[in-house]
């Protein structure tokens, strides 16, 4: 009675074991490094788990409809697959663009150094079984009678895979190896997006500063009521106020996503004309023009609409592109630092660095040393509720602490040289303030992010009268469409695109 029933759903019952044992050998890595300690937050793994199991079994009932289909393409699949569980096991790996482009364009990506015995046993072992499969499926047949409960099947898993992962912002396809769908897609978009017609601003700039290091560091999430100088009531910010920075805590960010923010803040756009954020390039070309060697120092893989303004600096150098934004795995702005230091070495008198910190990013532990944990406790798991709220903040105060830590390193780097620094940070935060968690709620809480600025000795005995315009301006209610024309204008570039009525370097008019 069983066997006749097996043999008769002979398909169905194959697919069955085929996903069980992928879903476990290619799909359970991607939960190692999830931090879970509440009944709530497993449960919501093990749903994760069981629809990415979903949308295994659609790939499956797809390949294996043609025996010759499925001989070809499935062992290829799993060999992908099980390569990049490895990593993802090891080192919680993400496939995206960033990965993929420094595989192929440089040698950050020490292929060799990952090689190991257990990498190439676990790819056998997955293999073998894939070929079993492939021999197996050739002794079964896709009967008539199968036809409508595959097809069921197929519609019902891939509706429930595709329907969350749209519900949960890609949540599922964000993991591998469904990523890789992701990743060719964001290949496809940003060769777009390359190719998109914006228009280079500044071509005819020209600077007056003889030797000058600008650098804008962009912060991430840091809003600036967490700042003591800011008006937090925990120092989180000891060195910048020791350097004594000049505090701007009224700027306003119209946008409350890294994207749309840095869109806004690096080209001409304003709240009344936003046209610029989406036709033109950025002040980096601006910077070339007038004679800098531009470099994008970044601890945040470059998100494919930035690519544009990225690609107009001379030297991009993205930190560890292997760990997402995304990941659970640490990786530290303090890592940006030796970079950092190569690059005011080089021999170039005028230098602008942007640095893109991965700063106050969420899953906030991963963004600072266990030593920078000072207010505890810290998380334990991702909840956003208001029962996590004390460790979320103590967690966020951490890295900005960090953040603090990092800065003054960077500023030890170019503090005798004729330097200055804008710090600005992207956007704000929310900690359950009306609902709203995280950032791109366009809640206030997250349209005040931290914004100072510093200058080196040289550059204030050269350069007084602009120190003095930065340090009147410092309570100015403005936004952060400022960035273009001060960062320019402190640069001593001169250009037609300039506004200098919109430049903090500009004195204020008496009233
Ligand atoms: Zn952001």
């Amino acid at each position: 009675m069983m066997r006749a029933w097996i043999s008769k759903y002979s398909l169905l019952v194959f697919l069955v074991f085929l996903t069980i044992i992928f879903s476990i050998l290619i799909l359970v890595p991607n939960y190692r490094h999830f931090p879970v300690s509440t009944v709530p937050e497993i449960i919501l793994v093990v749903l994760h788990y069981g629809l990415s199991t979903l949308g295994l079994l659609a790939i499956f009932i797809l390949l294996s409809l043609n025996k010759y289909i499925f001989a070809v393409l499935f062992p290829l699949f799993i060999f992908l697959s099980s390569l990049t569980a490895f990593f993802v096991w090891h080192i919680d790996i993400s496939i995206n663009l960033a990965l993929i482009e420094s595989i192929i364009y440089t040698d950050v990506w020490e292929v060799s150094s990952y090689l190991s015995w257990k990498l190439i046993l676990y790819i056998l072992f997955c293999c073998f079984f894939a070929v079993l499969f492939v021999v197996f499926r050739f002794k079964i047949r896709l009967t008539r009678l199968q036809i409508l409960p595959l097809t069921f099947l197929f519609v019902f898993s891939s509706f429930l895979f595709i329907l969350t992962n749209k519900l949960r912002f890609n949540s599922l396809l964000q993991r591998a190896p469904f990523a890789y769908y992701l990743s060719i897609n964001d290949y496809l978009e940003s060769r777009k997006e390359l190719s998109q017609v914006r228009i280079l601003v500044g071509d005819d700039s020209v600077s007056e500063a003889d030797t000058l290091i600008t650098v804008l560091v962009i912060g991430e999430a840091l809003r600036s009521d967490h700042v003591q100088m800011g008006g937090y009531e925990r120092l989180t910010m000891p060195n910048m106020e020791e350097r004594g920075v000049i505090y701007y805590p009224n700027i306003h960010s119209p946008h409350t996503h890294t994207v749309s923010s840095l869109r806004y803040f690096l080209t001409r756009s304003t709240e009344s004309n936003s046209e610029p954020m989406f036709q033109e390039g950025s002040f980096i070309n601006a910077f070339k023009a007038g004679g800098y060697y531009t470099s994008w120092l970044a601890n945040q893989n470059p998100l494919t609409p930035l690519r544009f303004f990225i690609s107009e600096s001379d030297t991009v150098i993205v930190n560890r592109p292997e760990i997402s934004d995304y990941s659970n795995m640490k990786k530290l702005d303090s890592e940006l630092i030796p970079y950092f230091k190569d690059l005011v070495a080089e021999k170039h008198p005028l230098k602008l660095i942007i640095v893109h910190l991965a700063g106050n990013h969420w899953w906030y532990n991963k963004n600072f040393p266990d030593s920078f944990a000072i207010f505890t406790p810290i998380l334990n798991n991702r909840e956003l509720s208001d029962n996590n709220r004390e460790r979320m903040i103590n967690s966020y105060d951490n890295i900005t602490l960090f953040v603090d830590y990092v800065l003054n390193e960077l500023i030890g780097i170019i503090e005798d040289k004729s330097a200055f620094m804008i710090f600005l940070s992207d956007h704000g935060q929310s900690f359950g303030e009306d609902g709203n968690w995280l950032h791109a709620n366009d809640a206030p809480t997250e349209q005040n992010p931290a914004c100072f600025f510093w200058f080196s000795d040289s550059y204030g005995l050269r350069y007084p009268e602009k120190v003095e315009a930065v340090s009147l301006n410092s309570e100015k209610q403005t936004d952060t469409s400022f960035l273009f024309h001060t960062i320019l204008d402190g640069s001593l570039i001169t250009s037609s695109y300039l506004d200098l009525e919109m430049s903090l370097f500009a004195k204020p008019s008496q009233p």
